[in-house]
């Protein structure tokens, strides 16, 4: 479901200036932007020694919850892309690479996710930082293929608590064997924070279930939901595919809007790092149709709410 509409992202998201990929590039390669760290053994030693926090740094909110959730008192968690930001199409800015290089443990999905950052992960690697690649603890099996490149998966792991509860075992091993020393609270957090994720699956088995079969459609901005909806029986239509790179196309609307009409479907719903736009040009092709669909609230996609207003 794309075509080759192009259309205008946020100005924070989109930071595709030459010159900030180039800066990127120097603070790895030579230093220029940024004083020199130890070696992220060293740091982390030192760091464990003086009973201090292992500085972890993430790329997306929902990392920094998970590391955050593993780590406990024991690390400092923080985020690249703060609420509301697209990784698809996120690029690391200088300051980012110089907190990647200060960190004791550098943590990023993979599968594409962050798209446009994958060369600044492989240099980090290269100069001997912690760098915790998500996607190498799960098992690809469970995984859904990209439907437009069935080559690559679909990065949107979170939306599978099952997944999700691989990622964090993933986590705290990582976790222990970088910081031995705190092994045993790593493994307890893990074990009280896989309580909470079978906690939360049971409660969403048990909502979907209070829906009839034919109201279980969710239609959102972009292709973040294919696995929530295997896990709990959703149809899933996305207005763009699985990367926000590829844009709705004019078709692509109509024939969605079609469907919504014909199935007579009650609401359809925004997402956080997307632009609103082209859930609202859907709407109003829908209303082209004769039908009125609500938009059903905002979704937190690709990135967790506000921590201060409660969604974090
Ligand atoms: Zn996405």
């Amino acid at each position: 479901m794309n075509h080759g509409v192009s259309l205008t992202k946020k100005p924070s998201v989109f930071m595709t200036v030459t010159w900030c990929l180039m800066a990127v590039l120097m603070a790895l390669g030579l230093g220029a932007c940024s004083k020199e760290a130890p070696p992220a053994a060293a740091a982390s030693a030192a760091a464990s020694q003086a009973g201090q926090k292992l500085q972890v740094v993430a790329t997306t909110t929902m990392l920094q919850d998970l590391a955050a959730s593993i780590g406990g008192d024991r690390v400092q968690a923080s985020a690249l892309m703060g609420p509301g930001i697209d990784p698809h199409l996120y690029q690391a800015s200088a300051g980012d690479v110089r907190k990647m290089q200060e960190a004791d443990i550098v943590i990023y999905h993979g599968l594409h996710l962050e798209g446009k950052m994958e060369e600044v992960f492989a240099a980090l690697q290269k100069r001997g930082r912690h760098v915790v690649h998500l996607a190498e603890g799960l098992d690809k099996a469970k995984l859904l293929a990209d439907e437009e490149n069935p080559q690559l998966h679909d990065p949107h792991i979170w939306f599978d608590v099952a997944i999700w509860k691989d990622a964090a075992q993933y986590m705290a091993a990582r976790f222990s064997s970088i910081d031995p020393e705190h092994a045993k609270q790593y493994a307890a957090n893990l074990q009280s924070y896989l309580l909470k994720l079978d906690e939360l699956d049971q409660y969403m088995k048990k909502r979907a279930q209070e829906l009839p079969a034919s109201q279980k459609v969710l239609i959102t901005a972009h292709d973040a939901f294919r696995y929530f909806g295997r896990a709990y029986g959703f149809e899933v239509m996305g207005l763009q595919g699985i990367s926000t790179e590829a844009e709705a196309g004019t078709a692509d609307v109509s024939q969605l809007a079609a469907l919504i009409a014909d199935r007579r479907i009650k609401a359809i719903f925004v997402e956080s790092s997307v632009p609103h736009k082209n859930i609202e040009a859907l709407r109003a092709a829908v209303k082209a149709k004769g039908f009125d669909v609500a938009i059903g609230g905002e979704l937190y996609s690709d990135s967790l709410g506000d921590a201060a207003s409660g969604h974090g």
